[in-house]
């Protein structure tokens, strides 16, 4: 009889089972990860009420974990070895391609899952893609050869390197992507993990002034944003964002908008071309799924010289600059990590972060040996 692995499966939308799934047998140009910490992100809320694509799938993208077997042709080709505590990432890149050879993984046509049924990318991919563990809800996660591992850095811990997704994406949003840096002033929408990692993330870069927005549901996490480094933070519901921003920044708009909104709609993008200053700000958009934008004010984004760029995940230089802005522990971040659920609690921790399950959840994380 073979080992089994203990892993919570969707089996329908909004469904989770737990099942004992089989360890595969494993060759020389693979490893298996045990994992610590999968992180729930705002991305499996959405993706959870989906029906299945294919048969049941291990959800849990943002995985940290022990390398418990690593075959010979894996570890000499990726240079680690068994008890290396690692960051995987979820893309599961071709290796060949022009995207790849510069880090930019989520461009890699073999990681778009979105369009590409047979694109493996941990968190998403169906059991019926042997060997099935594809997926951080699980005791183990099984690697590839083209599998993307980040050594986490000594003196931090599992749980605090399960930030290395959000950090990651805020680092590439801010930075990056905006260009966040010494004396900019910033707007942030929406003190989720993403926005406050944003926050972290421009505070470092030197920002001069950082603005962050919220509803009145966010209170809290409006405090954890201001313990980051925000200089001043925005109920929506009971103030007028734009004329607040306009009177923190003198009059000038903000240099970079980030937009860290979830169903949200359209009111974001409109702010934020709204609050960015008279000529050459730059606006990072969440576009979500298939959300329609009818009468685009394209004509004041054209007027104000605006960029528009895109938040989709990040690179792997984000990665490594996150893992190290983590182990800098400059950041109080046990305070955006308020919840750990064992493999039994998998539907209440997705429901946690959607708002319905424990109350004041910021970054939840499932740990499936608890
Ligand atoms: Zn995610
Ligand atoms: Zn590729």
């Amino acid at each position: 009889m073979s080992e089994k692995v203990r892993a919570a499966l969707k089996v329908g939308p909004s469904t989770t089972e737990l099942r004992d799934l089989d360890l595969p047998a494993m060759p020389d140009v693979a490893a298996l990860l045990k994992v610590e910490v999968a992180g729930v992100c705002g991305t499996d809320v959405s993706q959870y009420r989906l029906p299945l694509r294919g048969g049941p799938l291990v959800m849990g993208h943002e995985n940290v974990g022990y390398l418990a077997r690593v075959g010979k042709t894996f570890a000499a080709h990726k240079g680690v070895k068994e008890g290396d505590l690692v960051f995987l990432e979820h893309y599961l890149p071709c290796g060949h391609c022009e995207w790849d050879h510069i880090g930019e993984y989520r461009h890699c046509a073999a990681t778009e899952w979105f369009y590409d049924s047979n694109a493996i990318r941990y968190g998403y991919t169906s059991t019926d893609i042997a060997p099935g563990l594809w997926g951080g809800f699980s005791q183990y996660v099984y690697l590839p050869l083209n599998a993307v591992l980040h050594k986490v850095p000594r003196g931090l811990t599992p749980e605090e390197a399960g930030l290395a997704t959000p950090m990651s994406n805020g680092i590439q949003w801010a930075l990056i992507d905006g260009g966040v840096g010494y004396a900019s002033t910033v707007l942030i929408q929406g003190p989720g993990q993403q926005g406050l990692c944003c926050v972290m993330a421009s505070r470092q870069a030197g920002a001069g002034r950082i603005i962050v927005t919220g509803t009145s549901r966010d209170a809290k996490r409006l405090e954890v944003a201001r313990a980051f480094g925000a200089d001043d933070v925005i109920d929506i519901e009971k103030e007028d964002a734009l004329s607040r921003v306009y009177e923190m920044t003198d009059g000038r708009g903000v240099d970079v908008v980030l937009d860290c909104t979830g169903g949200a709609g359209t009111a974001p993008t409109l702010l934020g071309i709204e609050a960015a200053k008279r000529r050459g700000a730059t606006m990072v958009v969440q576009g979500e799924g298939n959300q329609e934008f009818p009468s685009f004010p394209i004509g004041r984004l054209t007027r104000k010289g605006m960029t528009l760029k895109s938040a989709r995940g990040h690179s792997h230089r984000a990665v490594e600059l996150a893992l190290y802005q983590l182990a800098s522990h400059r950041f109080p971040l046990g305070l955006m990590m308020t919840h750990t659920f064992g493999l039994a609690d998998v539907d209440y921790a997705i429901r946690s972060v959607g708002g319905q399950g424990a109350p004041g959840a910021i970054h939840v994380s499932v740990l499936p040996w608890k």
